[in-house]
Order: C-alpha cells, then structure tokens, then sequence
C-alpha cells in the first residue's frame, strides 16, 4: 500500500513537474488505470469494492486535470434540462447518490435559477415547461423570496426557480475515492507517466511508465488498461494507434476573497459566459467561458476572459466587478461530441470498448461527461471491464460511503497554533494531510487543506508552512524551497491575472517578503 509511505521523504521536482519517487514498484495488476481525475478515481473506488485488483496511475498528482480546475459545481441538471434531458436527469440522479455516499465533500447551498429582464423569454419558459415535464424537484419562487434568499441579487429578476444544486470540492472527492480504494489494497502512483502501452497477440498487456522524478521507466502488466486521462485521452488513445475525436474547451473562472452567495446562482438562459456564481469554503467563483483551444496543458485566463467574466457578471450580481478577485484559473473541458464542439457539444460522456471499435482489444476509454456524474461514468467503465474479466460482483458505490478525505482533528480539540490564519488551518491539521499524502507536493498540500487559498494567497503561511514541514521531516532543506518556489509561482501566476490596485499592493507585499528578504531569486523566471 502506497498511501502514507512519503513520511520523512524529500520532497522532489524533476523536469518541472512534481514527482514521487516511487521505491515500491508495481509489475503486475489486473487493471491499470491512466488519469488520476475524479473519473479515473471513481473506477478505481468501483473495481476495488467488485475485489478487483487494481492501479491508478497519475502523470502529476490527484486533480492536476480539469478535476482540479472546475467550478465545483454539483449539478442538479437544471443547466441541462432544454438541450438535454437525459444529461440533466444523469446529473439529479446523480446529485442525490452523492449526497449520500460523498457528503463530506458536499456543502448543500441549494441553487437558484434566475431570469433577467432583458433575456430570452421563451427560453425561460421552455425551461420551466421541461422542468414540470422531467418531474424534478424544481420549484418557482417569488422573486422577493429569492431577493431575500440571495440579497445581493439584481434588480432586474423576473423570474426565480429553487433547484439541489450545491457545492462540491473536487480535490476532496478524489481523494475520498482514492484513498478508500487504497485502504482496501488498490494502489495508487502519482507523478508517473504512462508513455507507451504494451501489446501482445491478445491486445494491450500493459504500460510502461516513466517514473517523473528519477526518469526511469519501467513495464506494468495488465489484463485491461482503462484511459480515463480526461483532456489527454485523445493523446492515451493514439498511443494504440487510435484517433480520439475530443474537442478542448477552455473555460476560466475569477475566485473572490469572500463568500459573496449562500446558494449557486444560476442566470436562466442558454448556456452562456458567467452565467453561473458558486459559494465555496470561505470564496465565490464566478464562471465560466468557453474558448476553443488546441491542447488541453497549460490553460491560462486571457485577459479578455477575465473582463467578460466581470462584465456580464455585473448583470448578474451588481458591484460584481468591483469587488476583490483574489485570483484567476482555467480549465480545459474534456468533449467528446464528434462534429460538435464548444457550447453545442454533448456533456455526455461515452465509454469504449476499443477491441469492438478499434480492435484494440483488453482496451478502454472513458471520455466526456461532468464531474457530477463521475460516479455513473466510472460504473458504466467498470460494468465492462467486470464482465470482460468474468467477474459478476455488482457495482457498490451507490450505497457504500466513502471515508472522508481526511480525519477530523480539530474536532479532538486541536489547541496548535493556526498556520493560515486566513483559512484557519492549525499546525496539526497541516501535518495530519501531510501524513496523508502520498508524496507532500505543494499542490496537494494547497488543495487538500485550502493553505494559501486566502486574500494573502500565502504571503503570510506559506514560509511558515514550509518551515514546520521542514522541521517534522516531511521535507528537506531543498525540497522546503522548492516546495516555496512551486506554490508561490502557482498563487503567483493566478493573482498577476487579476492585478487590480488591492492585488497590485498584495502581490508586491508578497514578492518583497519571498523575493527579497528571503532571496528566492530564481522565482522571477518561472513566473
Ligand atoms: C472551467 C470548467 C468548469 C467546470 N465546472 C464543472 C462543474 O461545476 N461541475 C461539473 O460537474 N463539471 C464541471 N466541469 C467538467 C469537469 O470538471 C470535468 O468533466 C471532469 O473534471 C473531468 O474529469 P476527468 O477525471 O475525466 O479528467 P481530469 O480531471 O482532467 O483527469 C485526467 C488526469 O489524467 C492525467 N493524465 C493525462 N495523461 C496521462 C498519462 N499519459 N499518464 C498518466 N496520467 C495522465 C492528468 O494529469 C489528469 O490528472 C468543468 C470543466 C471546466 C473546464
């Protein structure tokens, strides 16, 4: 078992990326996982409760994907309701299996879906019609009740419909699946990257992975290979030869400094750019856009994403765009629509069978489809990897409840000092996700505790951080700093996004603090 085995170990960078060095090899398993997503975790979560053996393998770490960058959204498939009714009923279904089997990554805002004077009103009225007609609870309230609900709301409301939407946090999700597969014996690799898979005259037999911190590769035999690489399929895939149709959608997102909503606010209307406000932890985010690009790595926000973003947030919710962004980020939506792309493609998702439609057998990919229905997807994935490898145990994962990401310490009277006072994560708390952790990289770090997520983004905690990992032995005097270097050039990178006069002042607060007095000069060339 992998998990917890990078207590007292260096913390390493190669190549750019973090990387685990991985001392306990795997030669052989049943199946392979590629994609360390929430879909390639649910599959991973589902063939472990089924007694199958099982590997994820992760170029980078947990959520380095689109996982990572969404919008947090659990749908309850009011988004989806006109377009496709079958993508909206998957996504309620889904909403009410995860309520209970993943509720510690769920917050229950609810959600609103609003009209706006001046939008289409056929289209309002299409929705309310296909609502009635799906049969889900979705309920028209008066626009003064929902003023009331969400005061910061436009005057210009005319219409208001409550919705189960609510807040996920995917990191926390991943790793709840993750890390209830491992404790059954699955395991997982991180910071390793499938470049070559292995054939044989029955099909794929395996992968071979090239560990990113030593830059070793080596072989890992497997009955079935799964590509749940999200954006990067289409890349997994043609290692077998096989020409996967997805098409990249960016979308960026602005991360506020305060909690601006109590519940998802939708605006009522096609699908369109900042249409959607999401409560998260202690922030807002306010999203998305959807660019077409040509590769799924390294999305950025483009200036003029982020002032459509405040603009047509402004309708939304006014003062919108005045208040403090902290930070923004992108992501690149996975579609798989074939001769579809943008806002018209499908968010379905579609699992193959390579050996029937390539004849690439012992083969498949899961491509498409939300975050909301990661479970379904990696049901239907696992339903005929089972069945390929004669194995007749049901899916589970409708009814068993995944361990929560991580065990409550603050709750046994945690009296450590606080290490981010904006986010206020105790000492205790850091060093219990760094147990956790199968290697401490800043990024999980970051995601798994919201370190650095605040108005400061770390100026205050983040040396503080990385001294007290240092002193455990978590990390090594080197991999403190580059553990320093990768996280400020992360928050770094968001904030120089969004440089207003309150995030000018900050991010030079910062610079002066990190660059100067503690000369962590080389920074400057990875920003
Ligand atoms: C801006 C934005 C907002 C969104 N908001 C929402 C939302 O609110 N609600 C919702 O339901 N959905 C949302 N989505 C959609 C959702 O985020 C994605 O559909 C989902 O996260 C995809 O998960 P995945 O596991 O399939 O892919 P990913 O999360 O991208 O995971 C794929 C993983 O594969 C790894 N990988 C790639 N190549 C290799 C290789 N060769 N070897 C090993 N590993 C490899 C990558 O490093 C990556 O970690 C949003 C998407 C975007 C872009």
């Amino acid at each position: 078992m992998l998990w917890n085995k990078a207590k007292k170990q260096a913390w390493h960078r190669g190549h750019g990326t973090p990387g685990t060095p991985q001392k306990h090899r795997i030669h052989r398993t049943q199946v392979l996982i590629i994609g360390g997503g929430a879909t390639g975790a649910g599959i991973l979560w589902d063939l472990t409760l089924r007694g199958i053996d099982a590997v994820l393998v992760e170029a980078r770490e947990l959520a380095y994907g689109t996982s990572g960058r969404c919008h947090g959204l659990l749908h309850s498939g009011g988004r989806y309701l006109v377009k496709d009714s079958e993508v909206a009923r998957e996504c309620y279904d889904e909403n009410q299996i995860l309520r209970r089997v993943a509720a510690a990554a769920i917050e229950d805002t609810g959600g609103l879906f609003v009209y706006l004077k001046g939008d289409d009103p056929d289209y309002a009225a299409q929705w309310a019609a296909a609502a009635k007609k799906a049969d889900l609870p979705y309920e028209e309230i008066d626009v003064a009740e929902a003023r009331q609900m969400e005061p910061l709301l436009s005057g210009n409301v005319q219409r208001a419909f409550r919705v189960p939407d609510a807040a996920i946090d995917p990191f926390e999700l991943i790793v709840m699946n993750v890390r209830g597969a491992v404790e059954r014996g699955a395991h997982l690799l991180t910071g390793s990257r499938v470049e070559k898979l292995l054939t044989d005259s029955r099909g794929v037999s395996g992968v071979v992975v090239k560990d990113m911190h030593s830059g070793e590769s080596y072989s890992i035999e497997a009955e079935v290979v799964v590509n749940a690489a999200g954006p990067w399929a289409g890349q997994v895939a043609a290692l077998a030869g096989i020409s996967l149709e997805i098409a990249y959608g960016k979308g960026t997102l602005l991360v506020y400094t305060q909690r601006l909503n109590k519940c998802v606010i939708n605006r009522l209307r096609p699908p369109g750019d900042a249409d959607i406000l999401v409560p998260a932890k202690s922030v807002s985010l306010l999203g998305t856009t959807d660019v077409a690009v040509q590769t799924p790595d390294n999305p950025r926000p483009s200036q003029e994403e982020i002032n459509t973003l405040l603009k047509l947030g402004e309708e939304l919710v006014p003062g919108l765009s005045s208040r403090r962004v902290v930070r923004a980020f992108a992501g690149v939506r996975p579609l798989y629509d074939p001769g579809e792309s943008g806002r018209g493609a499908s968010r379905g998702f579609a699992v193959i069978d390579h050996g029937k439609t390539h004849g690439v057998a012992n083969f498949y990919s899961v491509v498409g489809g939300k975050l909301t229905t990661y479970r379904l997807m990696a049901e239907r994935a696992a339903d005929l990897v089972a069945a390929h490898l004669g194995v007749s145990a049901p899916c589970r994962t409708r009814d068993v409840v995944l361990p929560p990401p991580l065990d409550a310490c603050s709750q046994g009277g945690d009296s450590s000092p606080l290490i981010c006072e904006c986010e206020m994560l105790s000492e205790k708390e850091l060093l219990q996700a760094a147990e956790k952790l199968q290697t401490v990289t800043p990024e999980a770090l970051v995601r798994s505790t919201r370190l650095a997520h605040g108005p400061c983004q770390g100026t205050s905690c983040l040396y503080r951080a990385a001294l007290l990992l240092y002193r455990e032995g978590y990390l090594s005097y080197e991999g403190a700093l580059e553990f320093l270097r990768y996280a400020l050039a992360g928050r770094w990178r968001g904030m120089g996004a969004v440089l207003d006069d309150a995030q000018a002042k900050q991010l030079e607060l910062a610079q002066g603090v990190y660059l100067e007095t503690f000369g962590l000069e080389t920074l400057k060339n990875e920003l």
